[in-house]
C-alpha cells in the first residue's frame, strides 16, 4: 500500500503548526510563522482568541449537540443577531462554505418554484469562481481544475466571464433563477467586481424578476473593513453564503436570506444534521461579539489601509517581481510578474512568512483582522527580504 492514511489530495508543504498564538504559528520543530494566511481568511480574531477559547470551553461542557429535532435557543439568537445586522430576514447554519452556496443555490431554486415557474432554474456564475468542492458548487464553478474526472457536472448553470455585465445579461433567458457571484474573487486572484457589474446584476434582477445571490464566504465578515462586501458596492443581495471568518476558525456556514427570496424553504426542504448545532452557535456568538464591538471594523479598514500603503511603497523596489496590489481592507492581493505559488513557498520557507497563492498568480495577504501595526511592519519586512533574495525559477 502506498497510498498515505490522509488522502493524498492536498499538495501539503513542509509547515506542520502545532501551536498558534495571536498572529503566530509555531512548527513541530518550534519555528515561528508570521500568520498572514489565518487559516484562508477563517482566524480572523486569531489564534487563540481568549473568548472564542473560553466560550468554545464552556458551551462544549455545556451542551454540545442535540440534532435539529429540538428546539435551538443557541441558533434562534444568533440568527436574530445577524438579521438585526444584516440585509437578511432569515439564516441558515451549516458547517461549511460549500453548504452555504449549496443552501444558496437550493433558496433561488426553490423560490421560483414557490412562485409557479419550476422551469427557472438556472443560475448565472462567473469564470474563475470558486464556490466550494461539493458536485454542486464545481457546478457552479467554471474551472477545469476543479472538476476534471468529476463529471457530469449537475445542470442548471451557465457561466459568463467575471465582471462583463453585457456577457451575463446575454446569457438569461426563461430558464434563468438567478445570478451568483463572488463580490472580490478570492481563489480566482482577489479580483474586487466593478460597482457597474454589481449594481448592473442587481438591477437586472429586479427588473426580470431574478435573484441576486452572493458568496461572502471569503470576503464577508469584516474582511474587507465592512461587516459585508457588498456594502463597499451599496448593492444588496436576495441571498447570501457566508463561511470562513463566521467561526473564527470553528467549522461554521451560514445562508442568510431575505423573506421574500426564502418564501421555498418551508419545513422539510433542508436540513443539516450538525448544522448550527450549540457548540457552533457559541463559537459564532464569541467571534460576532468581537467583529461587532464598536470599532473592530474601522480597525481593520484603517489596518488595510495602512498594510496596502506599505505594500505599494514596497513595490517599486522589486518591479521585477511585484505588479501591483489590489484588494479592500484586509483582504489583499499582490500581483506578481512570475509565479505566485514559488513565491509564497519561498517566503514560507526562508522567512517564515505565511502568505496564499491565488488564481491569476496573486499572492494573497490575509491576515487575521486583529493586528496591529508591528505586524505590518513585520510583514513588510519579511517580506522586502524574501523578494530581495529571491529568484524565480527559469521556466516561469
Ligand atoms: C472557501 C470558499 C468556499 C468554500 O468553503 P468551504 O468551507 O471550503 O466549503 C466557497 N466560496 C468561497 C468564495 C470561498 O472562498
Amino acid at each position: 500500500m502506498a497510498i498515505t492514511p490522509l488522502m493524498p489530495v492536498y499538495p501539503r508543504c513542509g509547515v506542520r503548526p502545532v501551536r498558534g498564538e495571536g498572529c503566530y504559528l509555531y512548527g513541530e520543530d518550534g519555528t515561528r510563522y508570521l500568520d498572514f494566511a489565518s487559516g484562508i481568511a477563517v482566524n480572523a480574531l486569531g489564534h487563540g482568541h481568549p473568548k472564542l477559547v473560553d466560550a468554545i470551553a464552556r458551551q462544549a461542557a455545556t451542551l454540545m449537540h442535540v440534532s435539529n429535532l429540538y428546539g435551538s435557543p443557541q441558533g434562534e439568537h444568533l440568527a436574530q443577531r445577524l438579521v438585526d445586522s444584516t440585509f437578511a430576514d432569515t439564516v441558515f447554519f451549516t458547517n461549511s462554505g460549500a453548504e452555504a452556496v449549496e443552501c444558496a443555490i437550493k433558496t433561488a431554486r426553490r423560490y421560483h418554484f414557490a412562485n409557479g415557474n419550476p422551469q427557472r432554474h438556472d443560475l448565472i456564475t462567473f469564470n474563475n469562481a470558486f464556490h466550494g468542492r461539493t458536485i454542486g458548487t464545481i457546478s457552479a464553478a467554471n474551472q477545469d481544475k476543479l472538476r476534471n474526472g468529476f463529471e457530469p457536472l449537475l445542470p442548471g448553470f451557465k457561466y459568463a466571464p467575471f465582471d462583463d455585465l453585457d456577457a451575463a445579461l446575454a446569457l438569461v433567458d426563461e430558464h434563468t433563477a438567478g445570478f451568483l457571484v463572488e463580490p472580490i474573487q478570492g481563489e480566482g486572484g482577489v479580483r474586487p467586481a466593478s460597482e457597474a457589474f454589481l449594481k448592473g446584476l442587481r438591477e437586472a434582477a429586479d427588473s426580470q424578476g431574478l435573484l441576486l445571490v452572493l458568496d461572502e464566504v471569503q470576503c464577508g465578515y469584516g474582511r474587507t473593513g465592512r461587516f459585508f462586501a457588498h456594502e463597499l458596492y451599496g448593492v444588496m443581495p436576495d441571498i447570501m453564503a457566508v463561511a470562513k471568518g463566521i467561526g473564527g476558525g470553528f467549522p461554521l456556514g451560514a445562508c442568510l436570506a431575505t423573506e421574500e427570496a426564502a418564501k421555498g424553504m418551508i419545513a422539510g426542504t433542508h436540513g443539516s444534521t450538525y448544522g448550527g448545532n450549540p457548540l457552533a452557535m457559541a463559537a459564532g456568538e464569541a467571534v460576532l461579539d468581537v467583529i461587532l464591538e464598536p470599532g473592530f471594523l474601522s480597525h481593520v479598514e484603517e489596518m488595510g489601509r495602512r498594510l496596502r500603503g506599505a505594500l505599494e511603497q514596497m513595490i517599486p523596489n522589486h518591479d521585477g517581481l511585484f505588479d501591483h496590489v489590489r484588494g479592500h481592507g484586509l483582504m489583499l492581493g499582490i500581483k506578481l510578474k512570475s509565479d505566485s505559488r514559488a513565491f509564497v513557498a519561498h517566503a514560507r520557507d526562508n522567512h517564515q512568512l505565511l502568505l496564499v497563492a491565488a488564481g491569476e498568480n496573486v499572492v494573497r495577504v490575509l491576515p487575521p483582522l486583529v493586528i496591529d501595526e508591528s505586524h505590518i511592519a513585520e510583514c513588510v519586512e519579511k517580506l522586502s527580504e524574501a523578494a530581495r533574495v529571491y529568484v524565480p525559477a527559469a521556466d516561469d
